[in-house]
């Protein structure tokens, strides 16, 4: 019988949400949701001394904007309470307890500083670092007198001293390590909390997790994992480690490429399902060209069998593009929401508190093919939300042109657009047009001379709808302005 499939996004709290960690918990969500599994969210904080206090809580925000739901975990709660490892230590007690009775561990009472010298030494020697197993060979009386003593220890695992780990990765196919190689891991600090190899691996049994996909920085400590599960005499799950995300130069990821914050992101105007189409396609396919796929069809499509294993690129210009692609292809009420939403969580100049919401959709039907970001909307449109549009009077003067034609010009302007019967796009279009070849001026002086008058801008969105949305009096009030301030000058 196939085991039913619980996948699980295991982080620890120690930073902010990176675009890697969100990927891995893209991949482990959407193979839950594509067969009908459960994706399960727990936090991996046995580590006290670099858990974040806030890191927890950003994650959760960044798995929410990102709309990836969890069905047990944190604020949902689950059968395998709590989620925190932190409030689970009984469960890891009981695990060590049962190594430590069949000698699969032993306790570890070497000094600090006797471990600083062992590695000083092998460093100097050029061995690789690692433990020299000295009290796992330590005899009972020895080991009395140091718990008479008191003496602070941990808990190594003791791995066989020969033959080899394999394991049977989803993605990889087999991988095999030399056991012998392979340090006397600790399992328990002297704090009294787990490592990660221990907690983890007693989580993932514990709670029935079926598939354990996470980086493929993880492929080191594996075969401590499953040495874990064998000496438990537990099956271990199935493990598919994910490819690592790199700059486009191969290096890396630094800030600027991706290792950022995924709530940078949320805060740079990137939508979540642009983000969810953009990370699953780091490190998996749908096929050789298919760049823009929805979540329905990402859950439908996604499979294992087609998760790369070379490494992914991380491009931001393809997130800028992808992102815009999203932006377009949403109906402006929509649109418009997102606008009013981001605008509300991100205080911008020049857009008002509380902007009107149906002047909005007027607005951004002209703007949207503009956008590779929410963020980028407000540069375009800050003279549809105030009385005073400033420039300097010169730049109301286009080429091969003179303050005197351009006044000239705009005052015929104000006539025609007065005497229009009705105030738009194509009205405007058809008048100006018609203005500028009465006056032998190019449709563009004519327009550069109005797009300052009434925007301030240089680049402004289309000029005959920009006009429509201003309505007749204002765009009169403001071209007048301008004629009044090229007499003046
Ligand atoms: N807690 C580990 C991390 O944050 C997770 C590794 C795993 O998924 O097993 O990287």
């Amino acid at each position: 019988m196939t085991k039913r499939v619980r996948t699980r996004f295991a982080p620890s709290p120690t930073g902010d949400p990176h675009l890697g960690s969100m990927r891995t918990a893209i991949f482990g969500w959407l193979f839950a949701r594509s067969n009908g599994g459960s994706f399960i969210f727990r936090i991996e904080d046995t580590d006290r001394s670099r858990t974040v206090e806030e890191a927890s809580q950003k994650i959760i925000t960044a798995l929410n904007w990102l709309g990836l739901d969890w069905d047990e975990g944190p604020t949902v709660g689950g059968d395998y309470e709590p989620y925190y490892q932190s409030q689970r230590l009984d469960h890891y007690d009981k695990a060590i307890k049962a190594l430590l009775e069949t000698n699969a561990a032993y306790r570890c009472y070497c000094t600090a500083d006797r471990l600083d010298g062992l590695r000083e030494r092998q460093q100097d020697r050029k061995e690789s670092t690692h433990y020299d197993r000295r009290c796992r060979v330590m005899t009972d009386a020895e080991r009395k007198l140091q718990e008479a003593k008191g003496t602070p220890n941990v808990v190594r695992f003791a791995m066989p001293f020969s033959g080899k780990t394999t394991i049977h990765d989803l993605i990889r196919g087999e991988v095999s390590f030399e056991n012998n190689l392979i340090d006397d891991f600790i399992i328990l600090k002297s704090d009294g909390f787990p490592t990660y190899h221990l907690a983890a691996t007693v989580d993932d049994h514990v709670m029935e997790i079926s598939h354990v996909m996470r980086g493929e920085e993880w492929i080191p400590s594996a075969p401590g994992h499953i040495q874990i599960y064998k000496a438990m005499g537990w099956t271990p799950p199935l493990f598919a480690h994910l490819p690592v995300i790199l700059a486009p130069d191969r290096s890396k990821l630094s800030k600027r490429s991706g290792a950022a914050s995924a709530l940078d992101y949320q805060d740079q105007g990137y939508v979540p399902d642009a983000m969810v189409n953009f990370l699953a396609l780091l490190g998996w396919s749908l096929d050789d060209k298919t760049e823009i796929i929805s979540r329905t069809d990402l859950i439908k499509h996604f499979s294992i069998e087609r998760i790369a294993k070379s490494s992914a690129v991380f491009n931001i210009d393809k997130l800028n593009w992808l992102n815009g692609e999203y932006l377009r292809s949403m109906s402006a009420a929509n649109l418009t929401d997102l606008l009013l939403d981001y605008w509300d969580k991100h205080p911008t100049p020049g857009i008002p508190d509380s902007p009107d919401k149906g002047y909005l959709l007027q607005i951004v039907p002209i703007i949207r093919d503009r956008l590779k970001t929410l963020a980028d909307a407000a540069p375009l449109i800050p003279f549809f939300f105030t009385d005073v549009v400033e420039y300097e009077t010169i730049e109301l003067v286009q080429k091969k042109m003179d303050m005197e034609g351009t006044r000239t010009l705009l005052t015929a302007s104000l006539e025609s657009l007065q005497a229009l019967d009705i105030f738009d796009a194509v009205s405007l279009d058809k008048a100006l047009r018609s203005l500028a070849s009465t006056h032998n001026v190019t449709v563009g002086q004519l327009l550069g001379s109005l797009r300052v008058a009434l925007t301030g801008l240089r680049v402004s969105p289309p000029l005959f709808e920009t006009m429509e949305i201003l309505g007749r009096n204002r765009t009169l009030t403001l071209i007048k302005s301008a004629v009044e301030l090229l007499s003046s000058s």
